[in-house]
């Protein structure tokens, strides 16, 4: 049987196999994502007009899955601001989900949960990690200190200020605002960690692990995006600058952003405005329905 053929069939077909799933995947208009193969991302990019706007464009994609990681950035057992700790409690089981999905379909996964991979010390993900053959970068590393890893802050040369104001940090918690005290120890456990993938917060580690595996293709997913998910060393603008074909997991990701600053809007709008700027100046987004055939993950709080 060609399999090419057989995926690549409209999903209204595929009710012959009389599968819930898939009745729902037609009710609610999402085309499901083939089984196999390349992953087929819509990507969404965002351009400029020459008067100033901007429009979003959208381009489908086939990423191999033995050339492409996912990196998951921080999603941490605990954090300081507990309305940030319950959004990542809320948002682990499905990225869970996606992340087994990806997996299972040769994607490469790169747990990054920064500052406690000692807690990790021994494991084999760790180890692979520290392993990989020494690779030269094709452009140098970022040095700059933060929190305790190399971080790449904001470019000028490179985007526009960030559209929130996260000078304060960004504890969206109503009323009393949560001490800056943190309290992570490892990775929520939620999100397992399978014999094949690797764990790291280096930059080196991280580039040597996918030169090994040859891989050109980066999803980044985790938090928080307007500081971890852009700065880390093994985040957007490093992976942009290394050359990678970078996209966002959109709708698996969150941000510090305390909707009593600039520009005041709610929270989950704050963090539409991140994505946007994102997809303006560094890399193209899309939603995990890409990965699962599911409708994208939505916080509960976000009643929009
Ligand atoms: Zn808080």
């Amino acid at each position: 049987m060609n399999l090419s053929k057989q995926v690549s069939r409209p999903s209204s077909l595929r009710l012959s196999g009389c599968c819930f799933a898939s009745a729902v995947i037609v009710l609610m208009n999402i085309p499901a994502p083939a089984a196999e193969g390349p992953l087929q991302l819509h990507l969404r990019f965002r351009n400029a007009t020459p008067r100033g706007e901007t429009t979003t464009s959208e381009k489908t994609v086939a990423w191999e899955p033995n050339k492409t990681a996912l990196i998951i950035c921080d999603m941490w057992d605990d954090h300081w601001c507990k309305s940030a700790a319950r959004r990542v409690v809320e948002m682990a089981g499905p990225l869970n989900e996606v992340v087994k999905q990806a997996r299972g379909r040769g994607v490469f996964i790169i747990h990054a949960p920064s500052s406690v991979t000692a807690f990790y010390k021994d494991t084999p993900q760790r180890r692979r990690a520290q392993a990989a053959p020494f690779a030269k970068t094709p452009v140098a590393l970022a040095t700059v200190e933060r929190w305790g890893t190399a971080w790449c802050w904001t470019d000028p040369k490179h985007e526009a200020v960030l559209p929130i104001d996260d000078s304060d940090m960004g504890c969206s918690c109503e009323g009393t605002k949560c001490p800056i005290n943190p309290p992570w120890t490892r990775q929520i456990a939620t999100i397992e960690l399978a014999p094949q993938d690797a764990l790291t917060d280096n930059g080196q580690e991280t580039w040597n692990l996918l030169r090994e595996r040859g891989i050109t293709n980066v999803i980044l997913c985790g938090v928080h995006l307007n500081m971890c998910v852009l700065g880390r060393p093994f985040a957007i603008r490093q992976q942009v600058y290394l050359g990678m074909n970078v996209a966002l997991m959109r709708d698996m990701t969150d941000t510090m952003y305390n909707p009593e600053r600039p520009p005041g809007v709610d929270h989950f709008t704050g963090t539409d405005l991140v994505i946007a700027h994102v997809e303006r100046h560094w890399c193209p987004s899309f939603t995990s329905t890409d990965i699962t055939g599911k409708p994208a993950f939505k916080f509960r709080e976000d009643r929009r």
